[in-house]
């Protein structure tokens, strides 16, 4: 489903296309333009593994796209439709995104060109380790240089075998386990970093929906409730993001495209079922309660309030980009619309929530586990006993009150059970998490409202980001 208008231009392009719009509205010194777009290096590798009897070759990439700041950041993914274009395009967006949501780093993404699902666990995790040791001789691995975190295809699995590698090959850094994010809960990770990038999702569409200027241009109205959504790609980052918003804002999920085909059902669909459904039999065919469409790429035609494209880049393009009904997408993964595709949608009038905004709840929580890992310790644990005393001082009060007055007034019977709750890791990440999508929707919003030659969020938030790498590049003397 990548796009496939012939003479659309490459991932990469794209993305440098979106780049060149935001910049020419911009007052950047000679050459630093250049410097700022284009990719610092890539690194390709390729390694031998015993396999089967036999040794198979694997090519893998990691690029730095910006070191303004250090370490750089992305993930690593696992896709045979990984290539040196795909990942440069995937290490400018994260520069781009980590300067929109003030996370500490430079831009930076790896790939292995390999179909996971075609290999035993145990092969996966000695291709994993080997693709790390390749790129940890080279700090292309490394707490304090390049941190890489979970894409398409991997998972708190392959995290965890990286982690470990790194350390048996850095056996007296203290840090060790900053060389990487995403990992699970027992190997160092955090609270909520797997629902992240689809909360930030959840969290990005509220913030939207508290700007009823914003809402307005998108022909909308009132907040997300009833809103009806269609999702493509249900994966980690399609099934949160449906969940949140079903669970919790009472929006309609009236359509999940997956691989083999789509679901429609403008009841609303029922997002764990589906979810189980795709775990027991790969794939959505099959499934009762629900219209079965088998090609999928047509769902994304279908009318909706909100359209969230969750999977792969390229899925909006020249050959159907007029046929999209949404006016309101959410880009959830990293370049689901084609640059040509995003001119033909802002014509219509759609707004688009960019992806370098909409997808960054995933590096913001790595971000905190980053820290957590640096700084050896839990969050919140040493504050939250403290909290809960303060707390009691109030509720013994307010005990102290109901007594006095007697009937005349009473607590909430639910009140001092919450209230007393100090905050946990998790509540703190949300928290966190909510805190940095609503700041850089504002900085992106304000832009795009208060600039008469910006017309659209994408080319506000761009302006946001470079401003920022700009910055953070003058500061260095450059
Ligand atoms: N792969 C994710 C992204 O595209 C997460 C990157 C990270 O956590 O470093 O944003």
């Amino acid at each position: 489903m990548s796009n496939t208008a012939a003479n659309e231009p490459t991932f990469r392009e794209s993305v440098d296309l979106m780049f060149n719009r935001a910049v020419a509205l911009m007052d950047l010194p000679p050459g630093l333009e250049e410097k700022i777009r284009v990719c610092n290096a890539t690194y390709t590798v390729r390694f031998g593994v015993r396999l089967r009897g036999q040794i198979q070759t694997f090519v893998g990439y990691r690029s730095v796209h910006s070191d303004h700041m250090e370490p750089v950041k992305g993930g690593i993914r696992y896709a045979t439709s990984v290539n040196q274009d795909e990942v440069e395009a995937l290490a400018a967006l994260m520069t781009y995104k980590c300067a929109l949501v003030e996370a500490p780093f430079g831009g930076s993404k790896g790939g292995l060109c390999i179909d996971p699902r075609k290999f035993e666990e145990y092969e996966l995790e000695m291709i994993t380790r080997r693709f790390a040791y390749e790129l940890a001789k080279r700090d292309l691995i490394n707490p304090s240089q390049n941190v890489p975190a979970p894409d398409m295809g991997t998972g708190e699995r392959e995290m965890s075998w990286i982690a470990d590698q790194y350390g048996r090959m850095n056996t007296t850094d203290i840090n060790a386990r900053a060389c990487v994010t995403g990992k699970p809960p027992h190997a160092g990770g955090i609270a909520g970093r797997v629902e992240a990038t689809g909360r930030g999702v959840q969290y990005a569409l509220r913030e939207f929906f508290r700007h009823p200027e914003d809402i307005a241009k998108a022909g909308l109205s009132g907040t997300l409730d009833g809103k009806t959504v269609v999702v493509q790609g249900f994966g980690n980052v399609g099934y949160h993001a449906a969940k949140f918003l079903a669970e919790e804002d009472g929006s309609i999920i009236v359509g999940i495209i997956e691989r083999d085909g789509a679901l429609v059902d403008d009841s609303g669909l029922d997002v764990e079922a589906v979810r189980n459904w795709i775990a027991n039999h790969g794939g959505v065919r099959g499934y009762a309660d629900g219209t079965y469409v088998e090609d999928g790429a047509k769902v994304l035609e279908h009318e909706c309030d909100i359209l969230i494209p969750a999977a792969l880049e390229g899925v909006i393009h020249l050959d159907n980009a007029n046929e999209i009904k949404a006016p309101l997408i959410i880009e959830a993964a990293n370049g689901p619309v084609t640059a040509n595709a995003d001119e033909i949608l802002r014509k219509k009038g759609a707004v688009i929530i960019p992806d370098m905004y909409a997808n960054a709840g995933g590096v913001t929580v790595s971000y905190f586990e980053w820290v957590k890992n640096l700084s050896h310790i839990r969050f919140g644990r040493m504050g939250r006993r403290q909290e809960e005393a303060r707390h009691q001082l109030i509720v013994d009060e307010l005990h102290r009150l109901d007594e006095q007055l007697g009937d005349a007034w009473s607590m909430t019977p639910d009140f001092k059970e919450k209230y007393l709750r100090g905050a946990d890791e998790l509540e703190l990440v949300r928290s966190g998490l909510d805190d940095t999508m609503r700041i850089a929707y504002q900085s992106c919003s304000q832009v795009w409202n208060e600039r008469d030659d910006v017309s659209d969020l994408r080319t506000a938030s761009y302006l946001v980001a470079i401003d920022r790498v700009a910055t953070s590049y003058r500061a260095k003397g450059l």
